[in-house]
């Protein structure tokens, strides 16, 4: 992908995606703790803009009732995963509500950034259709035997929940068919510092940082 004609924020946005125990929270860490790029994580806004009082929390209170709360007022995510889960329409629903929430502010921690690039971490790049908020998108990739291996370790799940979650997610392949670059973490932790430093010497000449 080349860099956006329209962009006309003076901060430069690298999407960070790739499948679940990829390794994307330690190549964000990383670029975070070597060059003090600011990471921004889409999970994390997800989960605020539906708290108690936000604009958003109201909205699907409104549509799908006080059911979907719990006795302290808070969003019953498992409910609600359960209510649209059978329902597509419903799940529509849900997500016009989010989505543009999530974006938005997005926007607001972007105009935030004063460094020349950040990094906005989102696991389902490859799964939505709008790639416009990104000028770059960085595919963390590895084996999926040792995929699993690292969740499994991680989470302590079961074989098959893993097997179940890559599923739905989308392929390797897919993934990396919308990567302008890629960093491969199959090896030791000690292997990412070199990808890492390469890819923002290559950041800052692209956006012709001096910072
Ligand atoms: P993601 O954010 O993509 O789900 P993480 O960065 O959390 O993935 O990595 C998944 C797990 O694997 C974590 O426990 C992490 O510490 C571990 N891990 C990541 N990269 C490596 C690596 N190169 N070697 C060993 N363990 C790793």
């Amino acid at each position: 992908m080349t860099k956006h004609i329209t962009h006309t924020g003076s901060t430069f946005v690298i999407g960070v995606t790739g499948g679940i125990g990829s390794g994307k929270t330690t190549v964000c860490n990383l670029f975070h703790e070597l060059f003090a790029i600011p990471v921004i994580d889409a999970d994390i806004i997800a989960k605020d803009v539906v708290k108690k009082n936000q604009p958003a929390l109201q909205a699907i209170v409104a549509e799908f009732g006080e059911d979907v709360l719990t006795d302290s007022g808070e969003l019953d995510r498992p409910k609600v995963k359960k209510l649209v889960f059978s329902q597509p329409a419903k799940r529509k629903i849900l997500e016009r509500i989010v989505h543009p929430a999530v974006r938005n502010e997005m926007r607001v921690q972007i105009s935030r950034v004063d460094k020349s690039y950040c990094l906005l971490s989102v696991p389902l790049i490859a799964e939505s259709t709008d790639k416009s908020i990104f000028d770059r998108i960085l595919v963390v990739d590895c084996d999926e035997t040792i995929q699993m291996e690292r969740v499994i370790s991680r989470d302590r799940l079961a074989n098959e929940t893993v097997v179940a979650i890559m599923k739905a997610q989308a392929s390797r392949e897919d993934r990396l068919a919308i990567a302008d670059d890629v960093i491969i973490n199959n090896g030791p932790t000690s292997q990412l510092n070199d990808q890492v430093q390469l890819l923002h010497e290559s950041y800052q000449d692209l956006f012709n940082a001096d910072n």
